[in-house]
């Protein structure tokens, strides 16, 4: 089945009795258990929703196959899943290393496990210095597929290759490639996680986190960490995503294709002063995302402006259909100010040499028509 195909039918979910063939919302936070206990298709109890819930379960069955993996989580959040794989892979001793560009969220909870005995070592977001850093004490490694907010793809394969040799556990972050355009446990990662905040439940009105992993066992163990630290998603909040998941190809598509066109517009633009798109290409990262990444570079576009903090508050006030907000990966255009969201809690000197400075912008290129969302930037940097 391909893709597409898949993240419509991948549920799997058939009620004989009525003949529904769309997973309803089992909004219910306990099962019957007359003396004995149903069994969820995974083997484990089904007595309460906090452990298990079928519509939670058909979201997890459609994540899995797109992912191509053995099983799937869901979490409430995407941090929730982070954490919980976290707390289940990491030991008093053990040593993470993490490119210091990712989800400053994600960083700052490595870092904080510091408390526990885990060591986190941060590397220059690049293959070379990732790969440099793992060693034979290193127990994870995290790494984003594409980089937020610059926007640098990593060589997964290579990570995977050095993982491998040293043993360690390789957790990618797909959140802003999406299984449409890569898909990293087929390149050797154990685990891949979404924030399925974004692309995934794709309206910007849901926060939900996924892992998926290559065994159906190393998933069955971090079942009992979901269950003890209670971070499962909510019935209703897996029944959005499986509505929106269903033109998950479409959107991530449409989405690229929009991001190609305004990247390019923005080079051109005499207010901006450089543009950070893996599509463009004389970016530094066009050959290794053309090989890695299935015909599409993602729909975030990063740019610079000539100006800083003042003009960047003149051209939020002036947008009329992009919206001035955080996240990405949904139907309306974002426009995120990383210095005072995803990249704040970065210590400002690491932001400054990562290129994360007042002056740095970065757009969440939505499914609105491309040319209103080029002429509300054309006329918003017009004003600064
Ligand atoms: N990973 C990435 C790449 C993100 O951008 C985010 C949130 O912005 C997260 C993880 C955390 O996900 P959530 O906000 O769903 O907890």
């Amino acid at each position: 089945m391909e893709l597409q195909t898949i993240a419509i039918h991948g549920h799997g979910y058939f009620d004989e009795q009525t003949g529904a063939f769309i997973p309803p919302i089992y909004q219910t936070a306990m099962f019957e258990q007359p003396g004995w206990t149903r069994k969820s298709d995974r083997g484990v109890d089904l007595k309460y929703s906090r452990e298990e819930n079928p519509t939670v379960r058909a979201l997890e069955h459609v994540l899995n196959k797109l992912e191509k993996g053995s099983d799937a989580l869901c979490f409430s959040s995407g941090m929730a899943a982070i954490s919980a794989l976290y707390l289940f892979l990491l030991s008093k001793g053990d040593k993470i290393v993490l490119p210091s560009e990712a989800y400053g969220t994600t960083i700052q909870l490595a870092k904080e496990l510091s408390k526990f005995g885990v060591k986190t070592v941060t590397t220059w977001p690049e293959t070379d210095q990732i790969i440099e850093a793992i060693d034979n004490n290193t127990k994870l490694v995290l790494v984003e597929t594409i980089s937020n907010p610059m926007l640098r793809v990593i060589d997964i394969p290579q990570i995977a290759k050095r993982c491998q040799e040293v043993n360690a556990t390789l957790v990618v972050d797909n959140t802003f490639a999406t299984p449409v355009l890569y898909r990293p446990l087929i390149d050797g990662a154990q685990f891949v996680v979404h924030s399925m905040t974004k692309y995934i439940a794709g309206h910007n009105d849901v926060i939900a986190g996924v892992t998926i992993g290559s065994s159906a066992e190393e998933i069955r163990k971090l079942w009992d960490w979901r269950r003890r630290l209670g971070g499962i998603l909510a019935p209703i909040e897996a029944y959005l995503v499986l509505r929106g998941i269903k033109t998950l190809e479409i959107r991530v598509r449409r989405h690229c294709e929009s991001a190609q066109i305004i990247a390019e517009f923005l080079k051109e633009h005499p207010k901006v002063e450089e543009v950070y798109y893996p599509g463009l290409p004389d970016n530094k990262y066009h050959t290794i995302a053309s090989r890695l990444l299935n015909g599409g570079y993602g729909g975030v576009v990063s740019f610079r402006i000539k100006g800083g903090r003042n003009e960047v508050i003149r051209m939020m006030k002036s947008l009329k259909i992009i919206k001035p907000a955080p996240s990405l990966g949904g139907p309306e255009s974002l426009l995120t100010y990383p210095v005072i969201s995803a990249a704040m809690t970065i210590p400002e000197e690491e932001r400054e040499r990562l290129g994360i400075t007042e002056s740095l912008l970065r757009l969440s290129v939505g499914l609105e028509d491309v040319n209103d969302i080029i002429e509300d930037l054309d006329s918003s940097l017009k004003n600064i």
